[in-house]
């Protein structure tokens, strides 16, 4: 697509202003534009839910009410609080929806730099950059998790853990704490622990695999300095309206 030069700057970015001084030069609405459009296009996140916003986020039962408070209070509140967020709960609820809505709204209103990652891929890219003929180094898979300063890690502990997989992720999520740089987790594994009777939702009661089974107790007990815990449960409603739109 031609890019169309912008009608108020005739594509300069600065646009000319009167103010009790005379005329003075400011930046144009495009020049913020295209600075937030760049932005987005470095988060990386895959098409599916690139239009998740908080506005679409459908808010099913109190779990999704809380959550979406939660997700903008973390907005509003940025840079100033120093905890990330993970949000734990089953398939299809919009534990990512919400994760993606963040950044959308931190860089349409603070202009911060994010970047999203799914937990799979990631491992699969840095065991990539091992293979002989790969064209990548860790460290150039590595440099956005380590830099953005929020990072978005979706679907933790879905690839199984091994030593090397639990100290790999230990290490990016423990330099991230150390540099202050802020991380929102998703994760479809419960996370239990409490010996007493447990009444929650059935999902995060026991059951056969935890995040600990899959992410290994020295992960996880970090994961709790470091975030706040949002339990979201429901229905899988991707699922649900996927199957509504079936006609026979
Ligand atoms: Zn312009």
């Amino acid at each position: 697509m031609p890019e169309t030069i912008c009608p108020l700057c005739h594509g300069t970015g600065w646009v000319l202003e009167e103010s009790g001084s005379g005329t003075v030069a400011k930046r144009c609405k495009c020049f913020h534009k295209r600075k937030n459009e760049i932005l987005f296009d470095q988060v990386k996140i895959p098409r599916r839910y690139r239009e998740c916003t908080f506005k679409n986020f459908e808010t099913h039962n109190d779990s999704h009410r809380d959550a979406l408070k939660i997700a903008k209070k973390f907005v509003k509140n940025y840079p100033v609080q120093d905890i990330g967020l993970l949000f734990l709960g089953p398939c299809g609820v919009g534990k990512t929806h919400l994760a993606v809505a963040i950044i959308h709204e931190l860089i349409q209103k603070k202009r911060i730099p994010c970047y999203f990652c799914d937990f799979r891929d990631l491992i699969r890219n840095i065991q990539n950059t091992y293979t002989p003929d790969s064209s990548f180094t860790e460290s150039d898979v590595l440099a956005p998790v380590f830099q953005k300063d929020v990072l978005v890690l979706d679907e933790l502990g879905a690839k199984r853990t091994t030593a090397w997989v639990e100290e790999t992720v230990f290490y990016i999520i423990n330099n991230r704490y150390s540099n202050k740089k802020l991380t929102i987790f998703t994760s479809n594994y419960p996370d239990n622990e409490e010996e007493e009777e447990d009444t929650r939702e059935p999902f995060f009661k026991k059951g056969s695999e935890t995040l600990i089974d899959r992410i290994g107790i020295r992960l996880r007990s970090r994961l709790y300095e470091m975030c706040k815990i949002v339990e979201m449960w429901g229905k899988d409603y991707r699922k649900e309206i996927k199957q509504a739109g079936y006609r026979f």
